[in-house]
């Protein structure tokens, strides 16, 4: 390995895995970062106000098609809230008539009964719709909005149009203990699957990671929950919760491993091998307005850079689980380390380790110390002190505010 004058090691596919890549099977469209939403756990990029020019139409068209022909089978249209592009439908329509799975990623907001019918008229296959929480409090608190009593109305409309559903809830430490009345709302509305995801740490999540890092009693408790309505519902709603890899000491398989099965557009065309990647230092990820998809999936410096395992670096370069997690993600060893060919730190293994421990020990201590929720944000949330639990209201609140996901906000954070 060598390291480049930035300090980070370069990275030199060396593989038979990263000589001849599969197909993409999963197509991300991220159609715009515009949202009416502004979630403090966001993962679009925190510069994302300064990325305006959104592919048109017919160049979303040319992606799809170009994407298909490249052996992708499922696509994802989300954003931001991919409801905003009016041509939402016509792009629905293309992709249906190329063959794809297409799934709807939406927090629902423009959902109406009108629009429903067209995407159920023009093939759509799938729709995934985001809360925050089960509390109007929490949900509206959280995304900085009031859209919880919309996103029921939502959810209902869904089922009546004869869609298969997902409710999908972002988890951190202030809707961990909320797990149970999170489970009982997604059956009540009838979704067929429930996904539990906690919290991933890039983007705004990123900033707000103190504030939002639960402990290891509210995993541990919310987990049971989760067993407990696995074990009374089974197949009638499919449960999905995954413990946070800065808990586990292993890293997760990232995208399947790095251009392997994941390819991404944001919303500008810039192609993605993960969807954070865009913030990682080295070769320009490279553009579907000035490269074919088949030479960006096959060719490109971005998407060969690491590809298999031949750029590994140790312990991972000599270590039996190589293949099962592909040395874990980029975009947290270069968070974490300022390398983004290090070893993800989650790894107990990796000589970085350290700092993933520390932020789960900050963020256990911030939540110690807590003075609640209410005290630290004052009068106006007095209502959503009561929705939580005393304990959970004092473990809610930390030394950090919560930075919500604004233009100004973002425009702020990444101002040059
Ligand atoms: S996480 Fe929230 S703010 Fe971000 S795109 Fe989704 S709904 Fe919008
Ligand atoms: S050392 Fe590398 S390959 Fe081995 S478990 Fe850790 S991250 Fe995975």
């Amino acid at each position: 390995m060598q390291s480049n004058a930035a300090g980070w090691s370069e990275a030199v596919p060396a593989d038979a895995a990263a000589a001849r890549p599969g197909p993409p099977l999963w197509l991300l469209a991220e159609l715009t970062y515009r949202c009416p939403l502004h979630c403090a756990f966001c993962s679009n990029p925190l510069d994302y106000a300064r990325h305006e020019a959104e592919l048109d139409t017919e160049q979303w068209l040319d992606v799809l098609t170009q994407a298909r022909a490249l052996g992708a089978v499922q696509l994802g249209l989300s954003g931001g809230e991919p409801l905003l592009r009016k041509d939402l439908e016509t792009l629905v329509a293309h992709a249906h008539g190329l063959g794809f799975y297409t799934n709807l990623i939406t927090s629902g907001i423009g959902l109406t009964d009108a629009r429903l019918a067209a995407l159920r008229e023009a093939g759509l296959d799938h729709i995934q719709l985001s809360f925050q929480d089960s509390t109007r409090e929490l949900n509206d608190f959280l995304s900085s909005t009031r859209t919880f009593e919309l996103k029921r109305r939502v959810a209902r409309s869904i089922k009546a149009h004869g869609y298969p559903m997902v409710l999908n809830c972002v988890l951190h430490r202030y809707n961990l203990p909320h797990v149970g009345t999170i489970i009982e709302m997604a059956l009540q509305m009838g979704a067929e699957y429930l996904e539990l995801a906690n919290t991933q740490y890039y983007g705004w999540a990123w900033h707000n990671r103190q504030a939002l890092m639960p402990d290891a009693r509210q995993l541990r408790e919310a987990e049971a929950v989760v067993e407990r309505y696995r074990a009374q519902v089974g197949q009638r709603c499919r449960i999905l919760f995954v413990v946070p890899d800065y808990f586990e000491g292993k890293p997760k398989k990232c995208m399947n491993g790095w251009g392997t099965t994941f390819l991404g557009v944001a919303p500008d065309g810039t192609a993605l091998p993960c969807h954070a990647a865009r913030m990682l230092p080295g070769p320009a990820l490279p553009n579907v307005r000035e490269h074919g998809l088949r030479w960006i999936w096959q060719e490109s410096e971005a998407f060969q850079r690491f590809r298999g395992t031949g750029w590994m670096p140790e312990p991972c370069r000599s270590c039996d689980g190589r293949e099962d997690d592909a040395g874990g993600c980029r975009c947290q060893a270069f968070l974490l380390t300022g390398d983004p060919a290090a070893t993800d730190p989650a790894c107990k293994r990796s000589p970085e380790h350290g700092r993933v421990r520390e932020a789960v020990a900050q963020g256990a201590a911030s939540m110690a110390t807590g003075p609640g929720v209410a005290a630290t944000r004052g009068v106006a949330h007095g209502r959503l002190a009561a929705a939580l639990a005393p304990r959970d209201n004092a473990a809610a609140a930390s030394t950090a505010p919560l930075v919500f996901r604004t233009d100004a906000n973002s425009l702020r954070l990444s101002r040059g």
